[in-house]
């Protein structure tokens, strides 16, 4: 990238900018989004990440998406915080498979000062030797934590905006749309690179979508990485009857998140499982260049596409997985 790219960034976004690209009209949108996209990275490329839940299930949070909630009567299983050796087995096994980056994800509130925390130091360490970009995602952190995790050599903390501050109350009651903010504002603090994005099905409106994007498209660092996931419908959360997220939708979200922040990675997430090879063609035709996929066929606890399908899809479509940058 160069220098004078950079300076084309743009962290001054109104409302009614982000809201008339959005409702541009479709091809056009898609059109703007992939010239854009081509100023910025290499259209070949897509960024293959790898998902891990070191501890599943039992959550004390009451997002109403999620199937770990512990309110919730889900068929998840719990599973206690899984031993460093087996994660660094999986994150070996993901790097064999084309992933450049392992992502960690433990279904806590917050993280505490205890030996669980030592031990996802570990791993974080581990998975660094291994040669991956490490991520976590791990609920709420402190600056202090934060540092910790850094030091450790964490290259990425995901922490999702889910929906619009508007919003928020909806989706979640255990805990405030400032917290989320406070916790990007320690990642960043700490110097590790932000993960941010949401979740579109949830009952939000457009005006909700575009208040998430223009939170995160006037931060003063644009997120490195926006995940944008269409709602993955979990039987027995209070979400689990909404309706099938529009292509259409995902498409115009992911367009609108690569012209407002062309230089991040805008990563296709949940909910790729209900799409077929040309709902994801049009989604990288409109600026996504990542994905999640490994040999286990989930994401965290919802199914996801298996390596094997992605290569043959990546295949037919001239895509390539991108190659790791710590490497
Ligand atoms: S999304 Fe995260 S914080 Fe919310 S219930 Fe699920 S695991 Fe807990």
């Amino acid at each position: 990238m160069h220098m004078n790219q950079k300076e084309r960034l743009r962290h001054d976004w109104t409302r009614a900018e982000l809201f008339a690209i959005y409702n541009k009209p479709l091809l056009e949108l898609v059109y703007e989004a992939a010239s854009v996209h081509r100023k910025w990275h290499n259209p070949e490329e897509v960024q293959i990440s790898t998902l891990l839940s070191v501890k599943t299930g039992g959550c004390p949070e009451d997002c109403s998406y999620c199937g770990q909630a512990a309110r919730y009567h889900t068929d998840i299983k719990v599973q206690a915080l899984l031993p460093t050796e087996t994660v660094l087995t999986h994150a070996r096994k993901a790097k064999e498979n084309g992933s450049s980056r392992f992502c960690m994800a433990a279904a806590w509130r917050e993280v505490r000062d205890n030996r669980d925390f030592d031990r996802i130091i570990d791993m974080v360490k581990g998975v660094n030797d291994i040669g991956l970009e490490v991520c976590c995602t791990l609920g709420m952190l402190t600056e202090s934590q934060a540092k910790r995790l850094q030091e450790a050599g964490l290259y990425a903390y995901n922490h999702n905006l889910d929906t619009s501050e508007e919003y928020y109350d909806e989706i979640i009651s255990t805990r405030t749309f400032n917290n989320r903010i406070n916790t990007i504002n320690n990642v960043r603090k700490a110097g590790i690179t932000v993960c941010s994005g949401g979740i579109i099905g949830l009952g939000e409106t457009v005006a909700d979508r575009i208040a998430m994007l223009l939170t995160l498209a006037t931060m003063e660092l644009h997120p490195e990485s926006v995940p944008i996931n269409a709602l993955a419908r979990v039987k027995g959360t209070p979400l689990e009857n909404n309706p099938k997220v529009d292509i259409w939708d995902m498409v115009r979200m992911i367009a609108t998140a690569r012209i407002a922040m062309p230089a991040s990675i805008v990563r296709l997430s949940a909910g790729r499982v209900e799409m077929n090879e040309t709902e994801q063609a049009w989604c990288f035709m409109a600026g996504a260049n990542s994905i999640f996929s490994g040999e286990r066929e989930t994401l965290l606890v919802t199914p996801n596409p298996g390596m094997s399908d992605d290569m043959t899809m990546f295949a037919r479509l001239g895509l390539k997985p991108k190659v790791c940058q710590t490497t």
